[in-house]
C-alpha cells in the first residue's frame, strides 16, 4: 500500500506514521527526518536546508523533490511506503504525480489528520524527539515513561530547534498559505481519507487504520 499523510505541523504525522509502518510493514519517509539526518551527518544539501527549517520556511520545491524521487527509487520502497511532510506545496504534488507515473505506482489514500490550528502551538512546543530514531513525545499529552528517555530504543530525547514559538508561527502561516490547498487536490482524486486528529493517540491510529483497510 503506497500513502501519504498531511496535517498541519503538530497534528501528529510523525507519531501515527510510527505506529503504521510498524502495523502494516512499508517503509517510512519523513522528509522533515531526511533533513535533519542530512543536517546531523554535515552535508551540504543539510547546511542549505538549516537556513530555512530554522526560521520555520520551506526548503526550496527543488530540493525537496530532488530528494524524494531519489528515496522512492529506493528498494524498500517496492513493499509500500507511507510518505509524511511531503508534498507541502502544490507544485512537489505536481512533481510527486510525475514520479508516481514514471515509477509506474499509483497512490491508494491520503490520511489528512486534522486538529484546530488553536492546538498547535501547544502540541509543538512541548514536543520531545528521539535523537535516534526520531520518535516523538509531548512532556504532558505523551511523556516517555523515563524522563528523556526513549521508549522504544532508549534514544535520548531533546527539543527541535524550530519547536519555538516564533518558527512554530511561521510554519503554521507557511501550512495556511502553500499546503492546504492539497486537501482540494486530493480530495479531488477520490483518495483524501480525513481523520480526527483531536483525540487520543491511539484513536486516531484506530480511525486511521479503518481508514485505509
Ligand atoms: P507532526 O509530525 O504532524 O508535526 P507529531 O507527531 O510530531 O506531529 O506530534 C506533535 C506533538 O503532538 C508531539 O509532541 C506529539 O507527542 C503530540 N501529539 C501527537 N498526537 C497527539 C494527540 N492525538 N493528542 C495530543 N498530543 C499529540
Ligand atoms: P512538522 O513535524 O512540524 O510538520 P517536519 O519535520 O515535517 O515538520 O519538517 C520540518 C521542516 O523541514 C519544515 O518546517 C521545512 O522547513 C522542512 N521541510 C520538510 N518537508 C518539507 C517539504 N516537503 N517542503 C519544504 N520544506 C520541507
Ligand atoms: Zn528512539
Amino acid at each position: 500500500m503506497n500513502l501519504l499523510i498531511m496535517g498541519p505541523p503538530g497534528a501528529g504525522k510523525g507519531t501515527q506514521a510510527e505506529r503504521m509502518v510498524k502495523e502494516m510493514q512499508i517503509t517510512h519517509i519523513s522528509t522533515g527526518d531526511m533533513f535533519r539526518a542530512a543536517i546531523a551527518n554535515g552535508t551540504e544539501m543539510g547546511m542549505k536546508a538549516k537556513e530555512y527549517m530554522d526560521k520555520g520556511a520551506l526548503v526550496p520545491d527543488e530540493v525537496v523533490i530532488g530528494m524524494v524521487k531519489d528515496r522512492l527509487q529506493e528498494d524498500d520502497c517496492k513493499e509500500g511506503f507511507l510518505l509524511d511532510g511531503f508534498p507541502r506545496t502544490v507544485e512537489q504534488a505536481v512533481a510527486l504525480d510525475e514520479t508516481l507515473k514514471d515509477l509506474n505506482i499509483n497512490l491508494d489514500a491520503v490520511i489528512n489528520i486534522e486538529v484546530p490550528l488553536d492546538k498547535l502551538m501547544a502540541r509543538l512546543t512541548g514536543r520531545r524527539v528521539c535523537k535516534s530514531c526520531g520518535a516523538s513525545y509531548h512532556v504532558i499529552f505523551n511523556p516517555p515513561a523515563e524522563e528523556g528517555k526513549c521508549n522504544s530504543c532508549g534514544g535520548e530525547l531533546y527539543q527541535r530547534d524550530d519547536d519555538n514559538e516564533q518558527s512554530v508561527g511561521t510554519r503554521l502561516n507557511a501550512y495556511m498559505e502553500k499546503t492546504q490547498p492539497l486537501i482540494d487536490y486530493y480530495k479531488e482524486k477520490g483518495i483524501l481519507k480525513p481523520i480526527n486528529g483531536d483525540q487520543e493517540i491511539d484513536k486516531v491510529l484506530e480511525e486511521v487504520l479503518a481508514a485505509v483497510k
